[in-house]
């Protein structure tokens, strides 16, 4: 029983501060801490959450030593999130990472011992050796065709296909350019040989090599065992055959392992993810405990259905993998009503990029946060037009997210002189001043450069310092007491080495498959035209499906603002050759979609001061305008 001081609050012991604010079912997941727990959940059913706090709870009631945790997630996004989460919590210290940084960390570690000598350089984009081993082979290829090759190899080495036995694998599979499975084959041969001649590893070589290691050396295996006891996968249903290759080999036979995850969210089929280790989990562990959650806390009733809608007109096309989706779950939404989702039809990408511009600045005018709006698209080539018309409308934006913020070379020199400066100064008057005299050198100004890309970011990631800065100095003077540079460099030190970047105050720009596991008050989901969503190379009813999917990923990052978009033509002026997204259709609510073409006035949120062209009047509809498809997946 907890201790109440006469006229105080009863004070709550911290293990059970962590389980307050847990649904049932959560609290299952929270205080069920050995052994095999598998969460099958749909999209901001709090699953992240029921985790998080799963880990603060083992640690707060000792089960847990903090470093033997090992959290895994898919994007570096996803893991900076998560370490957040479990830092509010007071659980610091859990090694929160994707499945690449863990390993990576792990065989930069163990490479001198177990093979000798430094690890291999890391091959950044496969592009420039498969060029060179297509040419080797007198190949011809532009630039579609070697991206098609490096999908194809990476799909192969995340199916741990090795050139020998990847042909029987291969066959039936569309291949590149029409290539022969033969000459694919030979060509995956010789990029191995290439990067292995020149002391080169891949992304996928992180894995395997780490794989290797740990069946082949039983000292690092038992190391590594030994540093970790419980291992969390967060968005499970994205693991390829490779990670969970990896996650066994980390387990050695142990079984405390928690899972979670949604297979109406797999979004990584192309590059070898399956829901399936999901769906078996309970199969492959007998005694696992298996907990499903269908509350959704994150989004407002409208979102809800509408997100709803899209999985509910999923029908099962002939030709698709049977068991390739679950019987999706139907979520009940707990949130309050909120605006109605709007639907924007613009004669043209530039038109999209401005209205969608005008009404973020309304969201802004209306108090909304801009670090809480997201503009989300399919291929990463769609964020340019986005970018211009924001830095035109004088709107910050970021790109990247936080991850590896103190990595990046302007944070890392302006980290430098702030601390050289603080050697020399004392408590100034006027710190926050003075920052930004230093970073001025650097390339930040007061005023938000007009330009896009390198420029910009550079300038949004010096900002941040700046605002560091300033509300450290409001901290100390809320206090009474003295900010000097001293201070903010001890800050920046702590940061540093805790991976701890600073809130970047700007919209975000993202692609929808770098979006999931995150949310934000507002969500614009724009390009949603045939060609891009489904993406034109999406062909077979697997494919399509996956693209379902990661719209369905994109509706459920909306906590309260849904804002859909399209458009008619690529260019002003050009031909209006492009119709709505075939899955449209579904998502109306059955009385908007009943209105049908009658011209309406964009329903719900602010009324568009410059809006779109044709606000909400046009009837999406089924169509093949495929002139001008991108072709890149927008990979994160
Ligand atoms: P996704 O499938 O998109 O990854 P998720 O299942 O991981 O979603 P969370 O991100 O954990 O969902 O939770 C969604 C939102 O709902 C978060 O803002 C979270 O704080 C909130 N939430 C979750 N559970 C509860 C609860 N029991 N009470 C109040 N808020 C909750
Ligand atoms: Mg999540």
């Amino acid at each position: 029983m907890s201790e109440t001081r006469p006229g105080g609050a009863p004070e709550l012991p911290l293990e059970e501060r962590i389980l307050e604010g847990l649904d049932p079912e959560q609290r299952e997941v929270a205080t069920t801490l050995r052994g095999p727990v598998c969460v099958l959940a749909g999209a901001g059913t709090g699953k992240t959450r029921a985790i998080t706090h799963r880990i603060a709870y083992g640690i707060a009631t000792g089960v847990y030593t903090p470093q033997k945790v090992l959290a895994l997630t898919f994007t570096a996004r996803a893991a900076n999130e998560m370490r957040n989460r479990l830092r509010g919590l007071g659980a610091s210290g859990v090694q929160t990472r994707t499945f690449h940084a863990a390993a990576l960390r792990q065989l930069q570690y163990f490479w001198p011992q177990a093979v000798g000598g430094p690890l291999p350089g890391l091959v950044e984009h496969k592009a420039r050796l498969i060029t060179e081993a297509a040419q080797n082979m007198r190949l011809s290829t532009d630039r579609a065709a070697v991206r098609d090759l490096a999908a194809e190899i990476e799909w192969a080495k995340v199916s741990m296909l090795t050139p020998d036995t990847y042909p029987a694998r291969a066959a039936g599979r569309d291949m590149p350019l029409g290539y022969d499975v033969r000459t694919v084959q030979r060509l995956y041969q010789s990029y191995e040989e290439l990067k292995t001649d020149r002391h080169l590893i891949d992304f996928e070589d992180v894995l395997l090599l780490t794989v290797a290691v740990l069946e082949e050396d039983e000292r690092v295996a038992a190391t590594v065992r030994e540093q970790y006891r419980h291992f969390v996968v967060d968005e499970y249903q994205d693991v390829s055959p490779l990670q969970q290759r990896l996650l066994d080999r980390w387990l050695g036979g142990r079984d405390d392992v928690c899972v979670v995850g949604d297979a109406s969210q797999t979004i990584y089929s192309f590059t070898g993810a399956t829901s399936r280790h999901l769906l078996e989990f309970p199969r492959r562990h007998e005694n696992a405990r298996v907990i499903e959650l269908v509350r959704d806390y994150r989004s407002t009733p409208q979102v809800v259905e509408t997100a709803n809608r899209l999985l509910a007109a999923r029908r099962p096309a002939p030709g698709s993998t049977p068991g390739s989706w679950a019987t999706p779950l139907r979520l009940v939404a707990q949130r309050p009503d909120g605006p109605r989702p709007s639907w924007n039809e613009y004669p043209d990408d530039e038109a999209e990029a401005a209205g969608t511009a005008a009404r973020i600045r309304d969201l802004l005018d209306d108090g909304v946060r801009a670090a809480e709006i997201a503009v989300l698209f399919r291929t990463n080539g769609q964020s340019q037009a986005f970018e211009a018309a924001l830095a035109e409308a004088g709107i910050g934006f970021q790109l990247r997210g936080t991850e590896r913020f103190f990595n990046r070379p302007e944070v890392k020199q302006a980290v430098v002189q702030l601390r050289t400066a603080a050697r020399a100064a004392g408590a100034a008057e006027d710190t926050p001043r003075l920052v930004r005299d230093i970073l001025s050198s650097l390339g930040y100004s007061d005023r938000a450069p007009r330009s896009t890309g390198a420029v910009r970011e550079r300038w949004e990631s010096l900002a941040s310092l700046v605002s560091l800065a300033d509300r450290m100095a409001e901290d100390a003077a809320a206090r009474g007491e003295e900010f000097g540079l001293p201070a903010l460099a001890a800050e920046l030190e702590r940061r540093v080495a805790q991976q701890d970047a600073p809130v970047l105050e700007g919209v975000t720009l993202a692609s929808l498959h770098s979006a999931k596991g995150l949310e934000w008050d507002a969500v614009f989901l724009v390009g949603l035209s045939e060609g891009l969503m489904p993406i034109g190379f999406a062909e077979t009813a697997d494919e399509v499906d996956e693209e379902r999917r990661l719209l369905y990923v994109g509706i459920t990052r909306a906590r309260e603002h849904l804002v859909l978009s399209w458009t008619l033509s690529r260019t002003p002026g050009g031909r209006p050759n492009r119709r709505p997204s075939r899955f449209l259709e579904a998502l109306r609510a059955p009385e908007e979609a009943a209105a049908g073409g009658r011209r309406r006035a964009v329903r719900g949120g602010p009324a568009p001061r410059s809006g779109p062209a044709r606000g909400g009047t046009s009837r999406p509809g089924a169509g093949g305008a495929r002139a001008g498809q991108p072709r890149a997946p927008g990979r994160s």
